[in-house]
């Protein structure tokens, strides 16, 4: 088939231990999983169901260590935020699954960061309009490489973190999530089949800070590795 405009590849994230490459179809995050980000968010910790919103795929940018990913600051924000999450990768097609047969979707996991343009989420939030660009965006997805379930098992507990310019920002362990990962792929499929190729961002603990042009991230998952990003000026 010839296309009539021109075309774009396929994103996908390098996985570990492996030379191929994990292809990305949707990209799915939770909102307010942690009960202390909950709180700094204006919410309360109670546990209601997870909420869900998205992000496109040219949101991802693939960094494998040791290099750093650069991410333009981006366009009409003056509160640019990092969001330290679990990235759930998905490798099977399920649909209305139960929280106990979850984990058989899950392919991997990696380190990833939920960039938010928060000044825009906070003013579409106050006038009960949709957040998407607040957090769907080019480069609003920096994520590590996927470890396959088969080299780290499945993840519940383990410290996440995040430093700018070497100085701690988030911390917390990711048992601390209000809906475990199998809960949440729970909820997420009662709405959408979920697929191979799929990811979920899970969540964040509290700590959520704006960063500028010249800051470095170092975002940490037990047992993922390291995700490191430079925050470049916008794109003229
Ligand atoms: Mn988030």
């Amino acid at each position: 088939m010839t296309y009539v405009i021109e075309t774009w590849e396929r994103p996908s994230i390098p996985v570990e231990g492996s030379s191929g490459a994990y292809p990305v179809r949707h990209i799915y995050c939770v909102g307010r999983n942690y009960a202390e980000h909950a709180k700094e968010m204006g919410g309360d910790a109670a546990k209601e169901p997870p909420f869900f919103f998205t992000k496109p795929f040219d949101s991802i940018v693939p960094v494998v260590p040791p290099a750093v990913g650069i991410v333009n600051y981006p366009a009409a924000t003056q509160n640019y935020q990092h969001e330290v999450e679990l990235v759930v990768a998905l490798g099977k097609r399920g649909f209305r699954i139960e929280a106990e047969r979850a984990n058989d979707l899950v392919y991997g996991y990696a380190v990833g960061l939920d960039m938010t343009r928060r000044d825009l989420q906070n003013a579409m939030r106050e006038i009960k309009r949709p957040w998407d660009i607040g957090k769907s965006f080019a480069q609003a997805a920096p994520i590590g490489p996927i470890h396959p379930v088969s080299r780290v098992g499945y993840l519940a507990r383990g410290r996440i973190s995040v430093e700018v310019n070497g100085k701690l920002k988030q911390q917390g362990d990711l048992s601390d999530m209000i809906w475990d990962v199998p809960h949440v792929l729970q909820f997420l499929s009662q709405y959408y089949e979920l697929l191979p190729g799929d990811l979920v961002f899970t969540g964040t603990p509290s700590g959520v800070a704006a960063v500028v042009p010249g800051d470095t991230l170092i975002a940490r998952i037990e047992s993922l590795g390291e995700l490191r990003v430079r925050i470049d000026n916008p794109v003229a």
